[in-house]
């Protein structure tokens, strides 16, 4: 492969402390490296006056699993030419394919790569269904890509702990499920409320017990963050909290926190869970609560779910969440499946209205969010894709981040409560380049274990976005004017110009085997699916992602495992 050098940009590396120094990089082979000045290489491009970063890492994206295919199914319309707002594609490279909230497979990797992402990941794979999910994400073009498991509402884990297994038998059941699947982490939505909404239970608090398995969401919590850090894997437990989107649901955030007793966790699209009730709305920020809990407590990272203005659709694995929200459905649709007693889901399309007193507040507490959280390696840049927006809106957000004049502008615009009293007005803060860098790259490469992505040192993956500077910060992000995969240039000027196949990361956690035996009786009595067919061997994950690399994280135990 050729070595190129990108010459005179001004690079933005957060891992390595760099900050807007003006310094070539050099990529050879697919990687980063270190070559002196006046060493020869096969093609030099000027990029003075450009801003260089890493490709951006989405940590938290519905691209991939039943939902989104549902949510296809849907939304015709925005499968419509001429409702999309992106123009037909007339580059031969790209294949027919379109949608805004729900795209296509194709779509999605176009999109991302054009605005100088490189690894995009699903974070609510249900077990039963990990299958589809990668032959899904193997179709998405060039991106690298992995997801996170669901568990925490599956009928064998709750079994498992009402009957009080010892925690090694059931942290042997997680690592299973993980290798079975092709996990890259585990993730726990509204912790065994999917599984009581089938129980006719309509709410669980974090300490309220399963009508049917007498657990609380309390003792899951801990039990799956407890064993996801004694099989060392690199992402901790990535949380959907209870009573998502519910008015005073800060409570329950905060109770999560708390339940977590210092471990390690992720919690998910915080914006749709910090709401307070007060004024005479019955509705109000909790942004500065929850801001101050992160703030108070170094072992949990967070990302946002902003709220952006317009059609989208909501897919999420809360079914009983979902099932409450149908009503405000537009257009007014719901659809919710349930599969192998493993998970479940919910299908809202929804508008996202500036003169909706709701939505609106629902804006300003992500920003509020983004703003308030003083570290920027614990938070994350997502919209949740598509429920709080389309990732679209992403170069959209940023300049919302970084320009105090344009984010008052457009608070001016919204709900009249909203924007005379939101907390957000009085927020001076504007997010600098170098934080923004951490936000969407460095911060959740971190997050995941992925220690060659992210950043721009020697032998780092030369996934890299190059952008031309420009006064309009939304526009600049919009259009890198090159995007670098594997250092093969796979977009320039908002043109795909190569497609190749991305990667898949997963986590590779040690297990005791005999946990087969226990998965062998519980399917025999309840599935339909053989546990021995179930696990996705390395021959088949490669061929679901197309022959795409395949990206084995590093698990560092600490305690020990089960011989
Ligand atoms: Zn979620
Ligand atoms: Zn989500």
């Amino acid at each position: 492969m050729s070595t190129i050098r990108l010459q005179g940009g001004r690079l933005y590396d957060p891992t390595h402390g760099i900050d807007g120094v003006v310094r070539d990089l050099v990529l050879r082979d697919g990687r980063i490296v270190d070559l002196p000045a006046h060493e020869a290489v096969d093609q030099t491009i000027d990029v003075t006056g450009c801003i260089v970063m890493a490709g951006g890492i989405d940590m938290h994206t519905h691209i991939a699993g039943g939902k989104m295919n549902l949510a296809r199914l849907m939304l015709p319309e925005d499968h419509r030419r001429g409702f999309d707002p992106a123009p037909l594609p007339l580059n031969p490279l790209e294949l027919a394919s379109c949608g805004h909230c729900a795209p296509g497979t194709l779509q999605t990797g176009y999109s991302y790569v054009k605005m100088g992402y490189t690894s995009a990941f699903e974070p609510a794979m249900a077990a039963s269904n990990a299958r589809h999910t990668h032959l899904e994400m193997g179709d998405v073009p060039i991106l690298d890509h992995g997801a996170y498991v669901m568990l925490g509402n599956d009928e064998l884990l709750l079994d498992m702990m009402t009957r009080q297994q010892p925690i090694e038998r059931i942290r042997d059941y997680m690592a299973w499920t993980i290798h079975a699947t092709k996990a890259l982490g585990v993730k726990v939505v509204n912790p065994g409320g999917i599984s009581a909404f089938k129980f006719n239970q309509r709410r669980l608090d974090v300490d309220e017990a399963h009508t049917h398995w007498s657990v609380t969401p309390r003792q899951i919590l801990q039990t799956l963050a407890r064993c996801l850090q004694d099989l060392g894997i690199p992402h901790p437990l990535h949380i959907h909290t209870s009573n998502l989107g519910v008015p005073g649901n800060i409570a329950s955030t905060l109770n999560t926190i708390e339940a977590l007793e210092g471990l390690p966790a992720h919690l998910t699209h915080v914006q749709f869970h910090s709401y307070g009730k007060e004024g005479p709305h019955k509705f109000s920020s909790a942004a500065v609560e929850l801001a101050e809990a992160v703030n108070r407590h170094a072992n949990i990272s967070v990302d946002v779910g902003q709220v952006m203005f317009g059609q989208t659709v909501t897919i999420s694995g809360d079914t009983m969440r979902q099932w409450a929200n149908a009503p405000a459905g537009s257009p007014r649709k719901f659809g919710g499946a349930d599969i192998e007693c493993d998970a479940g889901c919910g299908v809202v399309p929804f508008q996202y209205r500036e003169k909706s007193y709701v939505n609106a507040l629902q804006w300003s507490i992500g920003l509020e969010l983004f703003l308030l959280i003083d570290d920027p390696w614990r938070v994350v840049l997502t919209t949740d894709h598509p429920n709080g927006g389309p990732f679209g809106s992403y170069p959209h957000l940023i300049r919302l981040l970084m320009d105090k004049a344009f984010r008052d502008e457009q608070l001016a615009r919204l709900h009249p409560d909203v924007a005379a009293h939101a907390p957000l007005r009085e927020i001076r803060r504007e997010l600098t380049l170098y934080e923004i860098a951490i936000l969407t790259r460095a911060g959740p490469a971190r997050l995941l274990g992925l220690s060659d992505k992210g950043h721009l040192g020697a032998g780092a993956a030369a996934d890299v976005a190059v952008y031309r500077v420009q006064d309009d910060i939304e526009a600049m992000f919009t259009t890198p004017a090159y995007v670098f995969k594997d250092g093969l240039l796979v977009a320039q000027a908002g043109e795909i110009v190569a497609t190749p196949t991305g990667g898949v990361h997963f986590a590779e956690p040690d297990f005791d085997p005999s946990i087969g035996k226990t998965l062998q009786s519980y399917a025999r009595r309840h599935l339909t699916v053989n546990p021995a067919h179930a696990v996705i061997g390395h021959d088949e994950l490669c061929s679901c992602g197309r022959g795409g690399r395949l990206l084995p994280t590093a698990c560092f135990p600490t305690s020990p495992l089960a011989a």
